[in-house]
């Protein structure tokens, strides 16, 4: 059965579940080969209403703030794990409250909240150290945790291998939409540089950025590599993708509300590029339009822009086989990661609406946005 995009208000965000559950099966595969542990990042993809799906083939959810944390905590309910490049004093008890496992930038953050950490009534807190291996193979500074004066993780020379009593794992976060040659080639640098304390290990987290559920991504060496760490060092593995939960799976609805010229035909949509989609301006990327090609691979060539008045609000060029009319209808592809969780109302620009799509229920519109939710940001 296929989506009937029309049907959806527009502009909408919609997760196909069946490609979300194809996802999760492969994830759940590794898992079932390895013994590992496999978290949802948050920071990635947080549509809350899809959690229960989530969850009942992942371990928990990795977050980055005391919000993520809740929202792990209260939506999915199974085990939550939180590193964040510092912990403010105002948020930690309560963030305590939520999650099983908690990662630590600094010897120095570790040392200051330890006794808190220790004190929590009627559960074991588990500790991790963020190390960076000063070892990756991307090439954008604002994607890669190891460049030079990165904050992001503490340093060999800097490591403190006499302060880990009460430590029970380290982790690393080094990827980005690598696949599992990178993988093994940083394990390499990882044990060649902190070898020593591995075995001491209750786990190791190798972050995310695994791009597992990517047609040539090679999942058999990603099992070697897990499964051999695994047998040499005796711990558990955690691996907590974001974008490889999600990649795929979602799509966003926009109409065309204006045709104009200026040196070339320009279409203006009712979504935008920096409110709707700011990795397109951040990134920067060219998100794909179904049934669009390249500037000129079709007949009717059209830069298409958005709503706010931002000079470069601009997605890009695209062609198409037939005139693109007022009130067409497209529909861009990959839109479920990083975009939900970046939106803004800049501008007062609405959000898109969030929808799902299965096989039982078709298409369930969860949730659309308003003046209350443009106004109760700003006071
Ligand atoms: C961003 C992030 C992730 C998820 O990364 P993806 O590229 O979405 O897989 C996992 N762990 C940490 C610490 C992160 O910062």
């Amino acid at each position: 059965m296929d989506i009937d995009f029309g049907a959806l208000p527009s502009p909408c965000y919609i997760v196909d579940e069946r490609l979300l559950v194809k996802n999760l099966e492969i994830l759940d595969s590794v898992q079932k080969r390895t013994d590992c542990n496999i978290l949802l990042a948050l920071k990635g993809f947080a549509m809350h209403e899809v959690f229960p799906l989530v969850g009942q083939y992942l371990k928990g959810v990795t977050a980055s703030s005391l919000h993520e944390a809740r929202l792990g905590y209260e939506k999915m309910g199974k085990e939550v794990h939180a590193y964040a490049p510092a912990y403010v004093d105002r948020e930690f008890d309560e963030l305590l409250g939520y999650v099983d496992h908690i990662v630590f930038n600094s010897f120095h953050q570790w040392k200051k909240y330890k006794d808190k950490v220790q004190a929590v009534p009627g559960k074991k807190i588990e500790v991790g150290i963020r190390i960076n291996p000063q070892y990756s193979e991307g090439r954008t500074p604002i994607y890669d945790p190891c460049y030079a004066h990165s904050r992001l993780g503490v340093t060999l020379d800097q490591f403190r291998g006499d302060e880990l009593d009460g430590v029970d794992g380290l982790h690393f976060h080094t990827l980005c939409q690598q696949n599992s040659d990178t993988l093994e080639r940083t394990v390499a640098v990882v044990e060649e540089k902190f070898g020593e304390h591995l075995k001491k290990l209750k786990w190791l987290n190798m972050g995310g950025g695994h791009h597992i559920t990517r047609e040539d991504y090679d999942v058999d060496r990603l099992v070697r590599v897990i499964n051999r760490l695994k047998e040499t060092y005796g711990f558990q593995v955690y691996l907590e993708p974001g974008e490889a939960v999600a990649l795929n799976t979602g799509f966003m609805v926009a109409t065309v509300e204006d045709i104009i010229y200026n040196g070339m035909d320009i279409a203006i949509l009712d979504t935008s590029a920096a409110c709707h989609m700011p990795d397109v301006l951040e990134m920067p990327y060219r998100p794909e339009i179904i049934g669009a090609g390249e500037p000129q691979q079709y007949p009717h060539t059209y830069r298409l822009g958005g709503l706010t008045c931002l000079a470069g609000d601009v997605i890009g060029d695209y062609s198409f086989p037939k005139p693109l009319e007022r009130g067409d209808k497209l529909v861009f592809t990959d839109m479920a990661i990083y975009s939900m969780v970046k939106t803004n109302m800049f501008n007062g620009v609405n959000l898109p609406a969030i929808a799902t799509f299965n096989e039982a229920n078709g298409i369930k519109v969860v949730r659309e946005f308003g003046y209350q939710d443009y106004a109760s940001r700003l006071s």
